[in-house]
């Protein structure tokens, strides 16, 4: 066992977000079947008991602190096709719902190129404490979601919603949208299929990021370890800038998704094919 997590019942969980500041978990639990949607990355709120983690005020702003229009693009994409919808509160520089925790990377010290001076030689105590107070309450809610639906015999298709920069390090990316898998691609596949038919679109396969850069957990754990159909899809943030491209990234993917879940014998229940 890590030794983050060894301590754990000696490490107070509560003090890091205060009762008068939002819950982690933001749980829209629509009826409707089969989707699932997930965003880790959803905001860049930090707990006011960090500051801002000694950054400047726009650093949050930037992708280094969330993914600006996965939220909407969650949103929209739920209240289309039905189906709930788990958001996570916090930036994923307090800690990083999509990360093993007791990974370096989960609570960067160095995002990019951007050091987070409070994220700086913590001690175990204090990593344990933003495991405790937002990690593992997300995750937590998950499972009971995803548990509570497959006990009720639900399908249950897991989409989790990011957004990448469209610069990485000084290097252009030139993907206007990519699809994350595991070695579960039944739903990855159609996904690709659908999405490549519009030849005005660079469609990554694992790209931006893949499983090798750790970048599945959500997807692996709440999805392919349950035996579950599943896609990570990211879209170019410089994509999701304003309200009529976020809709247009919601009718496309609902499309796609649709055509997907298809695919995997399932039929969404809510959808209303557009476009
Ligand atoms: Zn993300």
């Amino acid at each position: 066992m890590n030794d983050a997590f060894a301590g754990a019942a000696f490490v107070p969980t509560d003090g890091l977000v205060a009762p008068d500041e939002p819950a982690v978990v933001d749980l829209r639990d629509q009826p409707g079947d089969p989707f699932v949607f997930v965003c880790e990355h959803a905001s860049n709120r930090i707990p006011r008991t960090l500051g801002t983690l000694g950054l400047p005020p726009e650093a949050l702003e930037r992708h280094i602190a969330w993914d600006p229009g996965a939220a909407p693009l969650t949103l929209g994409l739920a209240a289309r096709l039905g189906g709930p919808a788990i958001l996570q509160r916090y930036s994923r520089l307090v800690i990083d719902c999509n990360r093993v925790p007791t990974l370096p990377d989960a609570i960067t010290a160095l995002s990019e190129d951007t050091a987070v001076p409070g994220n700086q030689n913590l001690d175990d105590a204090a990593r344990q404490q933003r495991i405790d107070a937002i990690w593992t309450p997300f995750h937590d809610a998950v499972d009971q979601l995803i548990d509570a639906r497959l006990a009720k015999g639900r399908p249950s298709l897991l989409v989790t919603l990011h957004s990448f920069t469209p610069v990485y390090r000084g290097i252009s990316r030139p993907w206007h949208v990519g699809i994350i898998s595991t070695g579960d691609r039944s739903l990855a596949e159609p996904m690709l299929a659908a999405l490549r038919r519009d030849s005005t679109l660079v469609v990554g396969d694992d790209q931006p990021y893949s499983a090798r850069d750790n970048v599945d957990y959500t997807i692996r754990r709440h999805a392919f370890d349950k035996g579950l159909p599943h896609v990570m899809i990211e879209v170019c943030n410089d994509l999701l800038r304003s309200p009529a491209e976020i809709a247009a990234w919601v009718d496309r993917l609902a499309n796609a998704l649709t055509e997907s879940a298809l695919a995997v014998g399932q039929s969404p229940t809510n959808a209303t094919r557009t476009g």
